[in-house]
C-alpha cells in the first residue's frame, strides 16, 4: 500500500533504531508490521494528544496501550512523580509509597486481600501461575486462545483445534516441555473447560483468563462464562486467576470485577496502576498469598519492585480515578463507538463495534465474534486502509485490527470532533480497500 504522507524524522529514527535494536522497536507491535508504513516516534504527550518527531499532533486512541487513563502529562501525576523523584529514584528497601499503593488496591478490589507489587504485567501473570502451582502442587495451566497474558513461556501457546488440546509452543525458544503443561481452549466455551477438567482431574493448577479479553480485539465474556470458570475451578480444587492487567482500574473503579462480581482466587494488574511507569501487581486470597516468600516457600522477588517513583505515579493516578472519572470515560467511549459505527454504516462496510465497558474495537465482519477464531475471520485488510487514513488525518489508533482502543478522561469535545471529522474518509478508505 502506498502512503500519501511522510514522516521523515520518524523514518530516520527508525532506520537508526533498526541498526541497534531488533526490528527497530522494544515491543513488536510498535513496528507497524500489521499495517505497514513508518512507526511514529513520539516526543511528547498532553491530554488526549501525542506529538511525533516530525512535529505532527495526533488524537491518541492508544493511551500507551491502556495506562494513560487520565490523558498524558496529567499535572497531578507529574507533580507526584517530581516530588518522589526529588527524594531519590530507588532504595532497595521497603517504603511507604508501596504500602499506600497496596492499600489502595486492596480497598478498591474486594477479593484482593493481599497484593505483591512487581514491574510488568508479564511478571504478574508469571508469578501468579508459579504461586498457583506452588499452592496446589499441580502442574497444568488452562488458558484461552486469543487471551494474552504477557510473554510468559508457559502462556505463549496457542490453540490447536478440538477440546483440551495440549499447547504447542507459539514461538521458538519455548520448549515443548514448558508448553506441554499448558492446555489451550477456545474462549467462551465452558464445555471445553468441563472436558479439560474431566480429562485431567486433580492435575490443573489454575485457569487463567483475561477478565474481559482485549488482546484479540475486544471480545467480552458471554453471560455466565467467568462464573462458570470459577465454579469449575472450585469443584476441582484449581485456582481461578483473572488477568486484569488491561481491565483493572479501567473498566470500572474495581476493574472487571466491579462489572461482573465474579470472585477470583488470584488477580493480576498492571497498566493503569502504574500511571505510565513500570508497576504491576498480583494479589488475591490471603491464604494463597501466604505461600509467597518470605512468608511462605514460593520464591518471587524484584530489584525494582515497588519502586518509589512508579508507586507515586500509580497512587496519584488511582486517587484521581473517582466515580466521576469513570462516568466521563464511559461517555467518551459510548460517543466514539456510535460515531465509528455510523461512519461504517454510511459507507456500507460490514462491521461490528465490540465493547466491554469503555474498552472497544471494531471487527470488519457483521458476524458475531465470540472467540479468537471468529475474530480472525474478519476482513483485517480493511483495517489497514482505515488505520492509515486516520493516521494521515491526525488520529493515532492501535496499529493492528486485533487490539482494543483506549480513551481517557482527557478526551474532550475538541478531540472527539477531530476524530469525527476524520472518520468519513477513513470509513470510505475501508470500504474501497481490497485484500
Ligand atoms: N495481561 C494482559 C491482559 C495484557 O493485556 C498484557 C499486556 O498487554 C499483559 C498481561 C502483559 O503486561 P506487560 O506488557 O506489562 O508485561
Amino acid at each position: 500500500m502506498a502512503y500519501s504522507y511522510e514522516a521523515p524524522v520518524s523514518q530516520s529514527l527508525f532506520d537508526r533504531a533498526s541498526v541497534v535494536t531488533p526490528g527497530g522497536v522494544n515491543s513488536p507491535v510498535r513496528a507497524f508490521r500489521a499495517v505497514g508504513g513508518t512507526p511514529r516516534f513520539m516526543v511528547s504527550g498532553t491530554g488526549p494528544y501525542l506529538t511525533d518527531a516530525d512535529g505532527r499532533e495526533y488524537v491518541d486512541l492508544v493511551c500507551s496501550w491502556g495506562p494513560m487513563i487520565l490523558g498524558h502529562s496529567h499535572p497531578e501525576v507529574i507533580a507526584a512523580v517530581q516530588e518522589a523523584v526529588s527524594r531519590g529514584t530507588s532504595f532497595g528497601t521497603p517504603g511507604e509509597g508501596e504500602v499506600a499503593l497496596a492499600e489502595e488496591i486492596v480497598a478498591r478490589i474486594e477479593p484482593v486481600e493481599q497484593v505483591r507489587l512487581v514491574s510488568s504485567g508479564t511478571e504478574a501473570t508469571m508469578s501468579a501461575i508459579r504461586l498457583a502451582r506452588g499452592f496446589t502442587g499441580r502442574a497444568k495451566v488452562v488458558k484461552f486462545a486469543g487471551c494474552y497474558h504477557g510473554h510468559v513461556d508457559a502462556l505463549l501457546a496457542a490453540a490447536g483445534s478440538g477440546l483440551a488440546t495440549f499447547g504447542l509452543p507459539d514461538t521458538p525458544g519455548v520448549t515443548g516441555a514448558t508448553a506441554g503443561d499448558t492446555v489451550v481452549l477456545p474462549y467462551n466455551d465452558l464445555d471445553a473447560v468441563r472436558a479439560a477438567f474431566a480429562a485431567h482431574p486433580g492435575e490443573i493448577a489454575c485457569v487463567i483468563t483475561e477478565a474481559s479479553p482485549g488482546n484479540m480485539g475486544v471480545v467480552p465474556p458471554a453471560e455466565g462464562f467467568n462464573a462458570g470458570l470459577k465454579e469449575l475451578c472450585a469443584a476441582d480444587g484449581a485456582l481461578y486467576i483473572s488477568d486484569e492487567v488491561m481491565t483493572g482500574f479501567r473498566t470500572s473503579k474495581a476493574g472487571w470485577y466491579g462489572v461482573d462480581g465474579v470472585r477470583p482466587d488470584l488477580m493480576t494488574f498492571g497498566k493503569v496502576m502504574g500511571g505510565g511507569f513500570p508497576a504491576a501487581a498480583f494479589g488475591g486470597r490471603a491464604d494463597v498469598m501466604a505461600h509467597l516468600a518470605p512468608a511462605g516457600p514460593v520464591y518471587q522477588a524484584g530489584t525494582l519492585s515497588g519502586n518509589p517513583v512508579a508507586t507515586a505515579a500509580g497512587l496519584a493516578q488511582l486517587r484521581l480515578l473517582d466515580d466521576a472519572a469513570y462516568v466521563k470515560i464511559d461517555a467518551v467511549s459510548a460517543e466514539l463507538r456510535s460515531l465509528v459505527g455510523d461512519a461504517f454504516t454510511k459507507e456500507g462496510v460490514a462491521h461490528t463495534v465490540s465493547s466491554a465497558s469503555n474498552m472497544f474495537s471494531v471487527f470488519f465482519t457483521d458476524q458475531p465474534v465470540r472467540n479468537y477464531d471468529d475474530a480472525k475471520k474478519q476482513e483485517a485488510f480493511r483495517f489497514t486502509a482505515f488505520f492509515h487514513s486516520m493516521l494521515e488525518q491526525g488520529v493515532y489508533l492501535p496499529p493492528s485490527a486485533f487490539e482494543s482502543w483506549f480513551v481517557s478522561t482527557a478526551h474532550d469535545e475538541r478531540a472527539i470532533e477531530r476524530i469525527a471529522a476524520a472518520l468519513p474518509a477513513a470509513a470510505r478508505a475501508a470500504s474501497e480497500a481490497t485484500a
